[in-house]
């Protein structure tokens, strides 16, 4: 089977960047150019507090909507947190789950996330699981091993029927926001291990079906060789995905790439 089956996701993370009303700015001007094309599937993700006032810019573009986190659980006491259903109610579609930030400052475990990722398949959210080494387990050559062990962990019951809802993120963490990149490369051969491992787990039909992202400072000039890599189905973007124009550039490689 080939690449073909799967449209591009370019997918911004904005992390703890844009108040509502600079939200809105910057989608607007990404809605000019992206909102009304469907090659490549648009994604971005602001925080919490810009999801309402940007879904009512996007309600008529072909732009979707994502979160950076959620709660597994449907409500009760758990103070600043959110569930699915809450952010269903705002029109999100996605959902960032395990982003090494989280992991890192956050204690976030696999076994955990898996929860989420359990809850946001069951509130109709696409988790987008996050998987990636560090620079000290790169170095000791233990990336496959810990990517296997993440992507197990987290995707650990996920019924097979729901497994076309899943979007990986593969995000080196030692390439995130550092300005340092795997090389297309050093990327392609840990997408095909959780593509082998995604076979493993839900047969090869919809492992063929299941997007994989690469993370880690995806910029104009170096996603388009990247995206090019048969198993890389787009990007998970960080700070190139707060300029427009930067974010706009990613978008048309990917489309390129389709066309
Ligand atoms: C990210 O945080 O998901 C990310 C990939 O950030 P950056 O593009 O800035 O490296």
């Amino acid at each position: 089977m080939s690449k073909a089956v799967r449209k591009y996701l370019i997918a911004g993370n904005w992390k703890m960047n844009k108040n509502a009303a600079e939200a809105v700015d910057l989608v607007k001007e990404l809605q000019l150019e992206a909102g009304d094309q469907f090659l490549v599937s648009v994604l971005v993700c602001p925080p919490f507090t810009a999801l309402e006032s940007v879904a009512g810019i996007i309600e008529d573009s072909s732009i979707h909507l994502g979160a950076q986190n959620m709660h597994p659980e449907p409500s009760g006491a758990y103070t600043g947190e959110v569930s699915a259903e809450m952010l269903r109610h705002l029109f999100v579609t996605f959902v960032i789950l395990g982003h090494s930030e989280r992991r890192q400052y956050f204690n976030e475990t696999d076994a955990f996330i898996n929860t989420k990722v359990l809850a946001a398949l069951n509130g109709s959210l696409k988790p987008i699981v996050c998987v990636g080494e560090t620079l000290e387990e790169r170095e000791a050559e233990r990336t496959l091993e810990v990517v296997s062990s993440q992507v197990k962990g987290c995707l650990e019951g996920v019924p097979e029927e729901k497994a076309d809802q899943l979007v990986i993120a593969y995000e080196p963490v030692w390439a995130i926001g550092t300005g340092k990149t795997a090389t297309p490369e050093m990327a392609q051969e840990v997408h095909a291990l959780i593509r082998g491992l995604l076979k493993e787990q839900f047969g090869e039909v919809m492992a063929e079906r299941i997007r994989i992202l690469y993370g880690g400072s995806m910029k104009p000039d170096n996603a388009y060789e990247l995206l090019s890599q048969e198993d890389i189905d787009g990007g998970l973007i960080g700070g190139a995905s707060l300029q427009a124009r930067a974010f706009l550039k990613i978008m048309e490689s990917a489309r390129a790439l389709s066309s």
